[in-house]
């Protein structure tokens, strides 16, 4: 399950040169270590649906699914196991080799609806679908139970620096995320970790999350690079687009630093040209989120996806062509274990504060008006 380990140890420095580096020879080196360890005519597609939306209990600054904000997101109860099956069969025949179901919570609750989770990890797990989840921090025994039921990868974002993440979220620490990578890692599953450029992080912190991402052991599997989708509503709805240039150069940087990983380029794609698209694959990126939605924001219609690769040669990649189909396990008992203790740092964010009060007045004022 391992991935090979790159050698080299990075620093700071060396990844802001590399990321500062004209972009033409920066492409050009990313694209010759893409060409070294991976095949750069194919990609990965995965689909991510939303299996719980909204009423999130946290303050990511960049999340319209946080209760605390005010924005046009409807709050979903669970998907069903039907419901999940159907968008199962439906992301395999587009395509995709795995499916990734998103819930928005703080942490996974020891309750019945991670039992139903479980359900949906096997539903999808049968499907011969790699299956992956997002769920929020999880304990070492629930990474457990999820292997267990068969979950190929799990995906938890560090988002940024350790130094950024504070200006973004104060409902949980960095060490937080760290602490469920590596309980993912002990349960022998595949790790699915980046971040998100465009919430006005310093280059600096964009390469800082790429050598601590990079300090991982093993490295994460999968590296998602999201642009930020500046969400009305939300604390950075006032953030300007990323520019392509950025993107370019975030996933090149990333394939230089991370070899062996794959390196998914993420949110913020309605916002880019085909062609920016196709300069990040150029770039290194070999995988894609399909779907008209991701979790709730835009993303391009899978068919337009589908007829870019034909135009350019691209192929899809089969499920499980990286690593092995995970066993289930039936019937297992579990040792009754210590609920553990997430930070809650006791620091505020002035603009989510200013952003929660301004969604409190705006859902008074429209239950005065009912
Ligand atoms: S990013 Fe996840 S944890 Fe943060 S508010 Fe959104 S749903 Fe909640």
């Amino acid at each position: 399950m391992n991935m090979k380990q790159n050698e080299k140890v990075w620093t700071t420095e060396e990844i802001i040169e590399i990321y500062n580096r004209p972009l033409l020879d920066l492409v050009f080196e990313a694209a010759s270590v893409h060409r070294k360890y991976h095949d750069p005519n194919k990609i990965q597609v995965s689909t991510l649906i939303s299996i719980k939306t909204g009423g999130c209990s946290e303050d990511c600054a960049y999340c319209p699914q946080a209760a605390r904000y005010f924005t046009d997101v409807e709050t979903n109860e669970l998907l069903s196991v039907k419901q999940v099956e159907v968008a199962a069969k439906r992301a395999k025949m587009l395509g995709s080799s795995r499916l990734c179901m998103g819930a928005a919570w703080r942490s996974v609750k020891d309750n019945a609806d991670f039992d139903h989770v479980l359900d949906l990890v096997k539903t999808v797990h049968d499907q011969d679908l790699e299956v992956c989840c997002t769920l929020g921090m999880v304990s070492e025994q629930q990474a457990q139970k999820l292997a267990d039921a068969g979950l190929y990868a799990y995906n938890h974002n560090l988002d940024s620096s350790e130094e950024f993440y504070k200006e973004i979220i104060s409902t949980r620490g960095y060490e937080d995320r760290l602490k469920t990578l590596e309980n993912v890692r002990k349960a022998n599953m595949t790790i699915c970790s980046g971040g998100i450029i465009g919430m006005g992080e310093s280059v600096e912190d964009r390469c800082n999350m790429l050598l601590t991402l990079s300090q991982l052991n093993p490295q994460p599997e999968s590296v998602p690079i999201n642009a930020l989708v500046a969400v009305e509503g939300t604390p950075l709805e006032e953030q300007e687009t990323v520019e392509i240039w950025e993107m370019i150069r975030m996933v090149a940087t990333t394939r230089i630093v991370l070899p062996h990983t794959t390196v998914r380029l993420s949110a913020g794609r309605t916002n880019m040209t085909k062609e920016g698209q196709v300069f990040c694959f150029m770039a290194g990126a070999s995988s894609i989120f399909a779907g008209d939605k991701l979790l709730t924001t835009p993303n391009p219609d899978i068919f337009e996806d589908l007829a870019l690769f034909e135009k350019i040669g691209m192929n899809v990649q089969q499920p499980y062509e990286k690593h092995a189909k995970p066993e289930r396990v039936e019937g297992k008992t579990y040792e009754n274990e210590e609920t553990v203790k997430w930070s809650r740092p006791a620091h505020k964010i002035e603009a989510n504060e200013k952003y929660k009060a301004l969604a409190k007045e705006k859902r008074t004022e429209l239950k005065n008006q009912d």
